[in-house]
């Protein structure tokens, strides 16, 4: 039976509920009354139940799917603006002891060169990537408890968070490393990172356990209540995901959902982010070896449910979708995005001379031409890390984003930081570009004072101060 205050896998993510909604939003995908009252209950930005949402994934009525999309991005502008912030992922380390068959980074795959960075390595990495004008990493490593144990992440975070180059700084790093217990999240919290990131890869517990057919991964719910131990321990902020294309979409779309309504349920905040990656090639991986590939009409209809169901959770797309991909689902409810990527262990400081990587990017653009192209669409990129080094985590930021003041801070950060970007980082067209947008937005600050303020600090950091925040 579906519990969502349970914290058991079996309950919270209740196949059963997952089958039934489906069937329910099936049935319904035309009762055009349903949908209409479904879509005035989005409009009052209170977000939707699972079954409610999966009936607006559902939808085939095409005047209610052209509303569906244009709600998705009233949401979105009204809870994040038009800031659009920047990640890039770090890989620390590809060896791992389990059997993933969608990632080649798996055991048994002997094609790929087994890397792993020391600290020195970390150094030039970190460097490289504050030389691009990144504040806000993602690391990645495999499970591996002798070559990656718990320690070498910590001591590459506390690395990470050492390093000054010029003006660089990293200044907020998420994690996305395998479940573990409680004790451990406890001393990832103490260690200062951001996010703790973990995709569930599919929820479909069959298709789960012949996807990860061994090694400490294969175990469901070990794997599927481990933000419930991430949070126990201390973390304020998880980041759900899916890995679209290993599974039917409608399934994993519904437990997604319930998947947060749980964590709202159990711990009283939601997720902080959810992801939507889609299955990318890589060595010895075809993405049509499994049953779920969905076109990009259905994933950005995807992205506006879940931007309708979900309004204060960001979401993160990163460079394994096209720029033109990118491009629909950026005004669709994509808050967070990653730019100038490297999927391979080492990647930005080293040419890629042996094949380490995880996945095939699908936009190769350097940062600089991702910030200028974010530009000309009308965004503003934005390196802001403020919320969590003011203590604005869990409950505390889910209070400011549903009264919708979060844009309060999220606006003026994205100008200051954008200017550190483009004074110590840019391309002498995306410094024009970004200095005329910068003109343009401050204007955009509603109340005088913080103009005042934003605009004083955009003439020192000029003159060469940085870190400002709100
Ligand atoms: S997805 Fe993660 S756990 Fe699975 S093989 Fe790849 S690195 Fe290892
Ligand atoms: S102010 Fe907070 S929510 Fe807004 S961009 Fe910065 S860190 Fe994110």
């Amino acid at each position: 039976m579906y519990d969502p205050k349970s914290l058991n896998a079996q309950e919270f993510i209740c196949h059963g509920e997952a089958l039934d909604t489906i069937s329910y939003a099936r049935a319904n995908a035309q009762n055009h009354s349903l949908i209409e009252s479904i879509l005035d209950k989005a409009r009052t930005r209170k977000g939707l139940s699972h079954r409610e949402a999966q009936v607006l994934l559902e939808c085939s009525i095409p005047e209610l799917n052209e509303e569906i999309f244009t709600l998705a991005k009233q949401i979105k502008m009204d809870y994040y603006g038009n800031r659009i912030v920047m990640f890039a992922p770090l890989y620390l380390s590809n060896y791992c002891i389990n059997g993933c068959l969608y990632c080649p980074y798996h055991s048994k795959n002997k094609n790929i060169a087994r890397k792993k960075l020391t600290q020195e390595d970390i150094v030039r990495e970190v460097t490289a990537l504050q030389d691009m004008g990144h504040k806000r990493l993602a690391l990645e490593a495999g499970e591996d408890p002798k070559n990656n144990p718990l320690e070498y992440i910590l001591e590459c975070i506390n690395t990470i968070y050492s390093i000054k180059h010029k003006n660089g700084a990293i200044r907020r790093v998420n994690v996305n490393i395998a479940a573990t217990t409680v004790d451990n999240y406890t001393r990832l919290r103490d260690a200062g990172i951001g996010t703790y990131i973990l995709f569930q890869e599919t929820y479909l517990k069959d298709s789960y356990l012949e996807l990860h057919p061994y090694g400490p991964k294969h175990d469901y719910n070990w794997h599927t209540e481990a933000m419930d131990r991430a949070m126990f321990g201390g973390i304020d902020d998880v980041g759900l995901g899916v890995l679209f294309g290993l599974e039917n979409y409608r399934y994993e779309f519904a437990a997604l959902l319930m998947h947060a309504e749980h964590l709202e349920a159990v711990h009283g905040v939601g997720p902080h982010t959810i992801s939507v990656p889609r299955v990318r090639a890589a060595d010895d991986i075809d993405p049509s070896a499994f049953n779920g590939g969905i076109t990009d009409d259905t994933f950005a209809k995807i992205v506006a449910c879940i931007r309708i169901s979900v309004p204060y959770t960001g979401m993160i797309v990163s460079t394994r979708e096209s720029r033109e991909c990118r491009e629909r689902v950026l005004d669709l409810g994509i808050s967070q995005i990653s730019g100038g990527s490297r999927t391979s262990v080492g990647g930005y400081y080293e040419e890629e001379t042996e094949n380490s990587t995880q996945f095939e990017v699908n936009d190769n653009r350097t940062l600089d031409e991702v910030i200028s192209w974010l530009m000309e669409l009308g965004h503003i990129p934005s390196f802001c890390t403020a919320c969590y080094r003011e203590g604005r985590t869990g409950d505390r930021f889910m209070a400011l984003c549903k009264s919708g003041k979060i844009l309060n801070c999220c606006h003026p950060n994205a100008l200051m930081t954008l200017k550190e970007y483009l004074v110590d980082y840019a391309s002498p067209k995306t410094l024009e570009m970004g200095n005329s947008l910068i003109n343009t937005e401050i204007n955009v600050v509603p109340s005088k004072k913080l103009r005042g303020i934003v605009a004083q600090k955009l003439v020192e950091i000029e003159k060469g101060a940085r870190d400002f925040r709100i």
